[in-house]
């Protein structure tokens, strides 16, 4: 047995038959899948089949942590939630800070596995290695804080860590949340509808097994020298303005999205900046399980029509985005109200503003009318409308109903015109980091397997910004941002390997990460060995996060996906309007050239599928087998 960071625990929750399993997987098992995004895909290729539904009791969910998590350093108290997405229909994956991750390893697991659908709603209550199901009745229909307020009662203890599926969820919204302490998310690719399909409403957890670390001395300096270092690093402007510290820097650069996709620059961006925010409705910064950098935003409205509860937690940057400058929203009060909506029912704020935006923008081109939406008049600008819409979607009501699919699913209703408005890449919407300016997101943004993603490699300006730390993963050669050329696709697929085994490791990617970032790769390969005791170094980082990546393809490949699926949406080809980005537009062209030099570093066929040779110098060979 491993001695630091693990466990050896997986729970197993069959809930057909209400039944509780712990696995005890050896050591090598952890070796090779680490934890995060790559133990929850070992489960979901094993036990989810081919062509599985999504919202059916065959796909299975994984919720996993790490060996380092709850480790006393910033940036390791993250969970994975890993199943089939009912937003993509392919690989679903999605990450979350707060206090759950660390809470739950706390409870003595590394994982929990959900298979199955309980006939009617449970909650799972984890414990000092004990686990438990119990009826969830009481819970169904309420909302995120209620049900955490519900929970603290009934067990007897306001430390318990919740995460919950919300109202979406029940309603399998596809773009639901999974949320805990009411304001973090599991937001992307739908991890709330596969939890609410499953009839498992939460999952409650607290212990104090700490699992021990195998050079608290060394790690200990590390974290020293992490919070001495934070106040001249480039995440200081991060823990005072939150994640919408970039409104006005994106929007100067011509890449803040606005009106759907049509510009990259929103006249009224300074109303809904970080700058404003903490001017006006913030109320207090908060953090993850031992974070030093409390980026989080606390906001609290009492006045008016769009009263916000600081329980809620308050908008980041693509969310500030997505119901702002996609929807011509400068309301900030109106972007928090609707935050805390998603936060209280359990929705994701980038597919949820995005998929408003693309049918405030169908409704002005006329494909979708006042008829369609029960009389709302849903013209971009509308603030009213956009909230009252972000309700109706949650609990499905009218032409809420609609929306609930998703943009492009949405789109279909209503013909080609509408569909070509769509801005989702494997029918998940994109976030608020444009492609135009950064082109090598072009590519990331197409060939992710769970749709565009901002944070699955880093951005086009890092590579001439921070060349010492491009240089520990053998980026040598910067480019400028708006090409994507060879080198620029290799800075990708580099970097796309690190993000990914940040997901893996599960660490927080504004702590750990290759460029602008508290800590360099050095230094996670230092947290690594001074937790684990591995020995690890830079290079067998990058090799577990090209594992993750193959699994991924690999699930996608099962599913039928692959080069096909890897296209940008039409929009990204027509030209920008407005501000510093006017006039620019990706190229079907290069995504095409960048694709076939992508699939070949990668070691892929040209049909972005993962050769046998690659997955088997991956310790993959079981996953060959079942693509053959
Ligand atoms: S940087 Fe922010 S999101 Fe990341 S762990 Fe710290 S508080 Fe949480």
């Amino acid at each position: 047995m491993l001695p630091y960071g693990y466990h050896h625990k997986i729970l197993h929750v069959y809930l057909d038959d209400l039944r509780l399993e712990i696995e005890t997987p050896d050591d090598d098992f952890y070796k090779t899948y680490v934890g995060g995004s790559a133990l929850g895909l070992y489960y979901l290729l094993k036990h989810t089949p081919a062509g599985a539904d999504p919202l059916g009791p065959e796909n299975t969910l994984a919720l996993t942590v790490s060996g380092l998590t709850g480790a006393p350093i910033s940036g390791q108290s993250r969970l994975t939630a890993v199943a089939k997405s009912p937003l993509t229909d392919l690989v679903g994956d999605s990450q979350s800070g707060g206090f759950f991750p660390a809470e739950l390893k706390f409870a003595g697991f590394d994982g929990i596995i959900v298979h199955g659908r309980a006939a009617s709603p449970v909650y799972l209550w984890i414990h000092d290695g004990e686990a438990e199901l119990r009826p969830a009745e009481h819970l169904w229909g309420k909302s995120t804080a209620d049900v955490e307020d519900i929970l603290f009662e009934e067990l007897g203890d306001e430390k318990i860590q919740v995460l919950q599926t919300g109202i979406a969820g029940e309603n399998r919204v596809r773009f639901a949340a999974l949320i805990s302490m009411a304001n973090r998310a599991n937001g992307r690719t739908g991890m709330g509808a596969v939890m609410g399909s499953k009839n498992l409403k939460a999952i409650a957890v607290r212990g104090k097994n700490r699992p021990k670390v195998a050079d608290a001395k060394a790690l200990n300096q590390l974290a020293r020298w992490g919070a001495k270092h934070f106040p001249d690093s480039d995440v200081y402007g991060l823990g005072l303005l939150g994640t919408a510290e970039i409104v006005n820097g994106q929007n100067k650069g011509g890449g803040l999205p606005t009106h759907n996709w049509d510009s990259g620059y929103f006249e009224n961006a300074a109303a809904i900046s970080g700058h404003r925010m903490s001017e006006t409705i913030l109320k207090e910064r908060d953090t993850c399980y031992a974070c030093t950098v409390r980026c989080k935003r606390v906001v609290e409205v009492t006045e008016g029509p769009y009263r916000v509860d600081p329980r809620y937690g308050g908008p980041e940057y693509e969310t500030l985005a997505t119901f702002g400058s996609y929807c011509n929203i400068d309301d900030l009060e109106a972007v928090a109200y609707a935050n805390q909506l998603c936060n209280m029912y359990g929705m994701d704020t980038i597919s949820c503003g995005a998929t408003i935006a693309w049918a405030m923008d169908a409704f002005e081109h006329g494909y979708i009318t006042a008829e369609d939406t029960g009389g709302l008049d849903l013209r971009f600008g509308n603030a009213e409308a956009m909230t009252r819409m972000v309700e109706m979607i949650a609990k499905r009501e009218g032409f809420g109903d609609v929306l609930a699919e998703g943009s492009a699913r949405a789109a279909q209703r209503f013909g080609q015109g509408a569909m070509d408005l769509v801005v989702a890449v494997k029918k998940q919407e994109m976030p608020a980091h444009m492609p135009q300016v950064k082109r090598s997101l072009g590519l990331i943004y197409a060939v992710n397997p769970f749709g565009a993603d901002h944070q699955s490699s880093e951005h086009d300006p890092s590579y001439k910004w921070y060349p010492e730390r491009m240089a520990m993963l053998g980026l040598t050669n910067p480019q400028p941002n708006k090409v994507l050329n060879e080198e620029k696709v290799k800075f990708a697929l580099i970097t796309e390997y690190l993000y990914s085994a940040l997901d893996t490791y599960n660490v927080c990617q504004f702590v750990f990460g290759p460029a602008w970032h508290l800590y360099g790769p050095d230094q996670l390969v230092e947290m690594v060995n001074d937790i684990l005791d591995w020995n690890v170094t830079v290079e067998d980082l990058l090799e577990v996060g090209e594992r993750r990546l193959n699994m991924m393809r690999a699930f996608n490949a099962r599913e039928g996906a692959g080069r096909e699926e890897d296209k940008l949406p039409k929009k990204m080809y027509k030209a920008l309007k407005g501000g510093r980005s006017d006039g620019i537009a990706l190229t079907p062209e290069e995504i095409e050239q960048a694709k076939d030099w992508y699939y070949e570093m990668a070691g892929w066929d040209q049909n972005g599928v993962p050769a046998r040779e690659k997955l088997e110098s991956l310790g993959l060979g079981w996953v060959a087998e079942m693509l053959s």
